[in-house]
Order: structure tokens, then C-alpha cells, then sequence
């Protein structure tokens, strides 16, 4: 038997970043161990048509978090770094308006302008109706019936593959929160109003993909990183993981459907976990270069398997081509378009009406027994890298006690 202080299930950036801040503080008594043969989880990268591609969809680092940005830039300077500034697209009406499209309407051809004007106008939150508990009706009632029905749902309907009823409203804080004056500011200037999205800056390797700052993360672990180990089983009581290493603290960052099938869980536990819903997603590249500024594009057509198109040419220098994403649980059996394409399983964490009640009863369970929960699987929670790093910073310096 191994003895660890930690036992760390999971090597993407919530489970290196782990790692690496215990390490800052000192803290050497611990244990990563991955399923994959390669550290860095949904972020991992590998190379397509001679350039990087990164295999868990596009992905980009967010500049706002310093304590983020000083652990990455330990494994992978500033300098190998480009910045770039967000353009990304929203296919509506047969042209590409820019993202967020409440702020963009002044893109369209006049009468289209008007179209979408006239229903934000009668839109229940710019009439000051009560907030509807519904998906849908909430999504109408925000952004006005033409958004909904041309943007909100249909897209919606393709990323979750569920009726946008089935999802809570609680998250939906995150979306754009550009006001109606704002809207029409923007189609009397000609000009975007509003706050900035998420990723307004941010940064990309200038010669590798984003998987390459979490590879190194991952081989500056050395001994302390098993790859091509997955989760065998945990003994709950004594906190003895895959039978070999005993933990004081057992971190976990794979999802807790792989906890249900081999560990012994109480029955309101395992029910939880069973109400956990996850959406897979398929990357599928092709080789020509889109005629667009665009570094990605939303597309709410339904009849396109595809929800969003990275568009590699413009965020990797010297590259060519573009990569899809594709829920592959909605477009079961369509063929992709025939190059790479990698599978991810788990990819989205959906947010559905019972999740939160779910989340709350796995957790309890877990911190009462000295297991913690971390990350985007651990806590099923949408959340971007830089945010699931900085959550396990902070977490790891108040597990060690200490600022690293
Ligand atoms: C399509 C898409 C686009 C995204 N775009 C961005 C973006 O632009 N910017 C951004 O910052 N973030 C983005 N994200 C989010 C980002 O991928 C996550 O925030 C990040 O990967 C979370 O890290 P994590 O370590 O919590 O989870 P993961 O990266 O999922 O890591 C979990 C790890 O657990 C391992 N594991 C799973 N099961 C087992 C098992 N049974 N045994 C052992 N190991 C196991 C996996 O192999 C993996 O290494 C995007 C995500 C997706 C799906």
C-alpha cells in the first residue's frame, strides 16, 4: 500500500492545477492519476494536417485571472503566447452577424432589423412581466420571440439534445446582458453596446495547441502522474483508491458516473449520480479555410448536425482548415465529414432542472468522508478552464494551508 496525503482522480487542468499549487506550498504527499495516456483532459490537443488542433473543441484561455495566468505562465511563458481579440459569429438569415446578436442587430438588412426591434420590444422583461420559471418561456421572455425561435431554442435544442424545458434557468446568468436601449443604440450608431462576452481577449499558443501547457503541467509531475490508469475502485471508509494508494483527502475530478460503477455508494448517492446528464461531443476537422475573420461561428440550424465551427486558420498561425463540434447523441449515425475525428464522451455537463439538487446530495456525502470534489465533473458544473484552475488553486492552498 501506497500512503498519500492526496489522492487526485483526474489529470485536466482542475487536477494539475491541484497538483502543482500543493507542490508550490510544499506539499509533496500526493498522487495523480488519468485514465488517458496524455495529462490535460478536455484540453488536450494533437496535431491535424500538420497544426495543432485541440481534440475537446475549441479552446481558448480567458486573460482575467492572475493567479491563472502566473500558475500557466510558469509551464508556458507569455511570450509563446498570441493575444487575440474575440470575433466570433452567429449564422442567422443566410449572413454572419457578429456574437452577442442583441448588441449586433445592426448587421441585418433594415426589415430584419425591424423584425427582431418590434419582438425585443414586446419581450416580457422589457415590459417589466415577472420572470417565468420555464426554459423556453424564460428565453422568450428575455430576449423576445424572433431571438428565441431563430437563435435561443433551435440552438439549444442542438447543444443539449434534450426540450429546452428539461433545463433549469439557474445558469442563464451567464449569457450576454445587453438591454434593450442598448440594442437599439447599436442599430441607430451602428455599433456593438453592451458589455463584452466572456473571452473577450484572449490568449492561444502561438505554435502549439491548447493542450501543450497542460502536457508540460503534466510531465513536470514526473513519479507523481500515472497515466493510462483509470479508476478501478475506491474503499470509502479506509480511503484506499484502486486498492493500492491510501489517501487522507481523496480529490476527485472525474465524473461521479464512473464513482457509481465501481464503488459501493449509498442508494440516495447512486440516485443522484443517475440523474447526472452529460453530452458528448464529436471533433471533426476539414481541410478548407472559410472565407470569415471569424476565430468561431454559432449555427442554430437544425438541419446541421454541427453547432459551432472553429475556424483554425485565424487563431493558429500559418494553419489551414476548420474543426466542427457536433453533440454526437443528437446526430447519432450521421457520418462526419470523413478526416480526423476524436469522440469525447464527456464533454458538457447539462444543466438540468434536478442538478442542482443532485450536485448538493453527492457533495454532502463526499465531504462528510473526506473526499472532495473538484472541477467540472466534480462539481458538474459549464465551467471554462481558467475558472476550474482557479478553483483549484484556491482549493488546494486551503486544503495545505498556505499562499503559494
Ligand atoms: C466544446 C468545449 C469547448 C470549450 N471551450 C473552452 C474555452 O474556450 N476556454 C476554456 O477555458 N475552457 C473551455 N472549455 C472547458 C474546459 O474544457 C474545462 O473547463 C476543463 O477541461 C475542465 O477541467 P477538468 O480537469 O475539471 O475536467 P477535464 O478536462 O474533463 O478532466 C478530467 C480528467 O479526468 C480523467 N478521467 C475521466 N474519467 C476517468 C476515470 N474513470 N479514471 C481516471 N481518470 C479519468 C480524464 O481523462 C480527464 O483527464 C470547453 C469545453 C468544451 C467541451
Amino acid at each position: 500500500m501506497e500512503h498519500y496525503k492526496y489522492v487526485i482522480l483526474g489529470a485536466g487542468p482542475s487536477g494539475l492545477s491541484f497538483a502543482h499549487t500543493l507542490r508550490l506550498l510544499g506539499e509533496e504527499s500526493f498522487l495523480v492519476i488519468d485514465k488517458e495516456a496524455e495529462a490535460g483532459g478536455l484540453c488536450r490537443s494533437t496535431e491535424v494536417d500538420g497544426k495543432p488542433l485541440d481534440i475537446g473543441g475549441g479552446h481558448f484561455l480567458d486573460v482575467k485571472r492572475k493567479d491563472v495566468l502566473d500558475l500557466l505562465f510558469r509551464f508556458m511563458p507569455r511570450e509563446e503566447w498570441l493575444e487575440h481579440r474575440r470575433v466570433s459569429k452567429i449564422r442567422i438569415r443566410g449572413i454572419e452577424l457578429d456574437h452577442p446578436l442583441e448588441g449586433n442587430l445592426w448587421q441585418l438588412p433594415i426589415a430584419d432589423q425591424m423584425d427582431f426591434l418590434e419582438s425585443i420590444a414586446k419581450a416580457g422583461s422589457v415590459r417589466g412581466e415577472p420572470e417565468p420559471e420555464a426554459f423556453a418561456d424564460w428565453i422568450t421572455w428575455k430576449l423576445g420571440e424572433c431571438i428565441a425561435r431563430e437563435y435561443m431554442l433551435p440552438y439549444n435544442r442542438k447543444i443539449w439534445s434534450m426540450d429546452p424545458n428539461e433545463l433549469g434557468t439557474y445558469w442563464l446568468y451567464k449569457l450576454p446582458n445587453v438591454s434593450f436601449r442598448e440594442t437599439l443604440q447599436s442599430c441607430l450608431e451602428k455599433r456593438m453596446f453592451g458589455a463584452l462576452p466572456a473571452h473577450g481577449t484572449f490568449l492561444y499558443p502561438r505554435d502549439h495547441g491548447y493542450g501543450e501547457v497542460w502536457r508540460r503541467m503534466g510531465d513536470a509531475l514526473g513519479d507523481r502522474l500515472h497515466l493510462g490508469e483509470a479508476l478501478t475502485g475506491v474503499d470509502v471508509e479506509r480511503k484506499i483508491v484502486n486498492g493500492k494508494y491510501q489517501a487522507e483527502t481523496v480529490v476527485n475530478s472525474v465524473p461521479w458516473t464512473f464513482w457509481a460503477q465501481h464503488v459501493a455508494l449509498p442508494g440516495d448517492v447512486r440516485a443522484a449520480v443517475g440523474r447526472l446528464v452529460q453530452v458528448p461531443i464529436d471533433v471533426d476537422y476539414v481541410a478548407d479555410t472559410l472565407p470569415s475573420d471569424s476565430h468561431w461561428t454559432y449555427d442554430p440550424d437544425e438541419a446541421k448536425s454541427y453547432h459551432r465551427i472553429l475556424l483554425r486558420a485565424n487563431f493558429c498561425p500559418g494553419s489551414r482548415g476548420y474543426w466542427t463540434e457536433t453533440n454526437s447523441a443528437r446526430a447519432a449515425g450521421e457520418p462526419g465529414p470523413g478526416g480526423f475525428r476524436h469522440h469525447n464522451e464527456y464533454a458538457y455537463p447539462v444543466n438540468t432542472l434536478g442538478k442542482p439538487a443532485a450536485v448538493q446530495t453527492i457533495t454532502d456525502w463526499a465531504h462528510a468522508r473526506g473526499i472532495f470534489p473538484l472541477g467540472r465533473w466534480g462539481q458538474w458544473e459549464h465551467m471554462n478552464s481558467d475558472v476550474a484552475t482557479s478553483l483549484a488553486i484556491t482549493a488546494a492552498r486551503e486544503a495545505a494551508g498556505g499562499a503559494a
